[in-house]
């Protein structure tokens, strides 16, 4: 008997949303999979903060897609998207250059039956001049290293400027955006200003950091409780963080940071970790409709309001529910319980049966503020609103939101070994990566 021929699923960006969903697809005889992404590698979006202060050494975190495709049983594809060509069901992949810009290979087309964009999002700029130029962004690993390295040459020039008698030289850090990202990592550079003195720069005095947490908005973390964000500000401030908000930035220059009432600040890094929308090469891809911020606009089923073969998941995609005003907001845990959506929806298209709508379960927010504090409220279907949280329970919570994602991305068995391994490692290694 004529064996009927797999379906082939293109899955583009094997991120917090993607790199699960391949994982879980190849397990279905009926498919074909293949996931296309521009890097070899993936690391956890919301390590970067820490791989940016040095507080985690990204290659220990790393998944390798070459490796994880063989194991699970689908294909891989290096390429950045470029096209999608909606009648011919083909994506095209721009030129694959190597680091000196030799062409390793040309543009390369791949058909689809179905296609799922996971590719994510940016920070947004608002347009605001000098920002793209001057600031420098956590949106994938090759910024968060290059951020640690410029930390590290900076925290160095300080130093050999204080040995020559400059007592007073500091090293001033301007972070733009109180979201979680701007949050996080202010937390994280003060735990890494104090570790630096024990780790080669023995004469470094942490208090030479000056960071400045901006936002535009009343108040940081505007996702979170007013009590919840009460206490992380005040953390902030007690471990040394200059936090304004009702700042909105107008200029950035490549050592200056200008402010709407006329003040500006001296900056030697600039970080931008401000709103999130689709990166600027979207509106390129195709004539899939796209919202203002440049994010797939996507039905309650995932599905392209344009097309019904394409779905979007993730931050690239502008969902609003029924009965929300406000899309489903750019964050792992909904990119994480849109990819689970995938799996009922993609086998229901394949079947021609009617799909489900998402649902999106707000499990809660926490942050955490490095070694100082974590602080967060948590959502359950058995409380009614949230629960304030802090301490060693609150900490427990944020760290699983990664484990569910090591999991998810290696099964069980493994999963467990690579978080084992996890362990001993931030035991054995030094507490700064220097390099
Ligand atoms: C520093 C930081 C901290 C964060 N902390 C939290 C947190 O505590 N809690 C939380 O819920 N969320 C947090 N977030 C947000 C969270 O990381 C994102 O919401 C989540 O990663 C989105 O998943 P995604 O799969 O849509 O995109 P991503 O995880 O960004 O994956 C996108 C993938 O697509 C690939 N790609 C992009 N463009 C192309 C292209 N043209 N062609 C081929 N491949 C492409 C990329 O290489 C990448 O692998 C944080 C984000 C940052 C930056």
């Amino acid at each position: 008997m004529a064996q009927t021929p797999k379906k082939r699923i293109v899955v583009v960006g094997g991120g917090a949303a993607g790199l699960g969903l391949v994982r879980k697809l190849a397990k279905n005889d009926r498919y074909e999979v293949i996931l296309v992404d521009r890097n070899r590698t993936h690391v956890w979006k919301p390590l970067l903060h820490e791989v940016a202060a040095g507080a985690l050494d990204p290659n220990q975190d790393e998944v390798g897609y070459g490796g994880h495709a063989v194991r699970w049983g689908y294909r891989f594809f290096q390429g950045a998207l470029a096209r999608i060509d909606r009648d011919r069901q083909v994506i095209v992949t721009a030129p694959l250059v190597d680091e000196d810009g030799e062409v390793i290979f040309e543009e390369h087309e791949i058909a689809y039956d179905i296609l799922v964009l996971a590719i994510g999002g940016v920070s947004d700029d608002f347009g605001i001049p000098g920002v793209r130029d001057n600031a420098l962004f956590l949106e994938h690993r090759a910024q968060a290293d290059r951020f640690r390295q410029k930390l590290l040459n900076a925290c160095l020039r300080v130093n050999a400027r204080r040995e020559k008698g400059e007592v007073d030289a500091t090293l001033p850090i301007c972070i733009v955006g109180g979201g979680a990202t701007g949050v996080e990592l202010s937390a994280e550079l003060v735990n890494s200003a104090r570790a630096l003195s024990s780790y080669g720069l023995e004469g470094f005095d942490p208090d030479a950091f000056r960071i400045t947490l901006i936002e535009a908005g009343p108040r940081l973390l505007p996702a979170l409780d007013e009590k919840v964000v009460g206490k992380v500000t005040q953390e902030l401030r007690d471990i040394g963080v200059d936090v304004r908000v009702n700042t909105m930035v107008t200029q950035v220059d490549k050592d200056r940071v200008h402010m709407k009432d006329g003040t500006d600040l001296p900056a030697t890094l600039i970080l931008w970790a401000a709103g999130v929308r689709g990166e600027s090469g979207v509106p390129g891809y195709s004539d899939l409709e796209l919202s203002r911020l440049d994010r797939v606009v996507v039905r309650p089923t995932l599905q392209s309001v344009t097309d019904d073969r394409i779905f979007a998941i993730g931050d690239c995609c502008h969902c609003v529910l029924p009965g929300q005003e406000r899309p489903v907001a750019p964050r792992a845990q909904a990119a994480q319980q849109m990819a689970d959506h995938l799996l009922v929806a993609i086998d229901k298209l394949d079947k021609g049966q009617t799909l489900p709508d998402f649902e999106y379960k707000d499990r809660g927010s926490l942050v955490s503020l490095s070694h100082f504090a974590t602080v967060g409220s948590l959502m359950g279907n058995l409380m009614s609103g949230k629960l304030s949280i802090e301490g060693r329970v609150a900490r427990l919570a944020y760290i699983s939101l990664y484990r569910i994602h090591i999991l998810t991305v290696h099964g069980w068995l493994r999963g467990m070994a690579q978080l084992i391994a996890g362990r001993i490692n931030r035991v054995v290694r030094p507490r700064l990566k220097l390099h």
